[in-house]
């Protein structure tokens, strides 16, 4: 069925007694004057059952398509309206919310630190580029800039970056955790869907442009993927020196037009 002739069954006659607010035509109208608000379609979503189920098959999704257009128009390869990996609420979580993060069995921290929303983040597919080993580097990734989170007790920042997966199910990455047959980390969910998650840590699929590229030394981070292509991770952010103020990359080459590509994708893809 086509979204207009779906939003029209699904408005309320005159005298249905139905809140104007399921009318969906409404709710698009509404949303769209107030930018896609994440915060109110949370609200939203949590009034009551319908909302909830509107929220869920129409409102993320369109959240999602306006907030960041390009990076959706990539990751559902120009079909937007189609559904997505792990759900259209999944990415709007993902885009918008850093997970905070707690020791694992890779990555030990003094403390907990709690997730919160973000006002905007610049997701790079030059960056996610750096996550992949060479043998996976046809799989489309993208990687936020690490948000910055201060600890009492070290000098080092707590980095924490987020990414999401293009098809995962067909990804090299996700075929060579089947065929090294790494197990699901214990304990550790996916904070976007709730799914397992693989350690890349433990799976010794992080290569040394992950380590640079967020300013981290060689260990100095971990990171997780779920079953749908969800990334979430954490590292410890060392002060720069000159020498490590760079941007190329040891094991793709090429390195000055991956800086320039990696500056056109960010602009386009501040989720604002
Ligand atoms: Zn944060
Ligand atoms: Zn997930």
């Amino acid at each position: 069925m086509s979204e207009n002739k779906r939003l029209k069954t699904n408005n309320p006659t005159p005298d249905s007694g139905e809140s104007p607010l399921l009318n969906e035509s409404i709710l698009l109208l509404i949303f769209k004057s107030i930018k896609w608000d994440i915060h109110v379609l949370c609200l939203t979503a949590s009034l009551n059952q319908k909302l909830r189920a509107i929220a869920e098959r129409l409102l993320w999704r369109k959240l999602c398509t306006n907030r960041a257009p390009r990076m959706v128009n990539a990751l559902s390869n120009g079909a937007p309206n189609s559904r997505i990996n792990g759900g259209w609420n999944a990415l709007g979580k993902l885009l918008f919310f850093c997970c905070g993060c707690e020791s694992t069995r890779h990555f030990q921290l003094s403390q907990r630190l709690s997730g919160h929303f973000v006002k905007s983040s610049r997701f790079s597919k030059t960056s996610g580029r750096s996550f992949l080993p060479k043998k996976c580097r046809g799989d489309l990734l993208y990687v936020s800039d690490p948000c910055e989170h201060p600890l009492g007790d070290r000098d080092d920042d707590v980095g924490i970056f987020r990414g999401v997966f293009r098809e995962f199910m067909k990804s090299k990455t996700r075929a060579c955790l089947i065929r090294r047959q790494v197990e699901f980390a214990e304990s550790v969910r996916c904070p976007y869907c709730g799914a397992r998650v693989w350690s890349m840590t433990t799976a010794q699929l992080i290569p040394k442009s992950a380590a640079r590229r967020l300013g981290t030394y060689d260990g100095g981070l971990e990171y997780f993927v779920c079953l749908y292509g969800h990334l979430h991770g954490t590292c410890w952010l060392v002060p720069l020196s000159s020498d490590e103020d760079r941007c190329d990359d040891e094991e793709g080459g090429n390195s000055g037009d991956d800086c320039d590509e990696g500056l056109a994708d960010d602009d386009d893809n501040r989720t604002v």
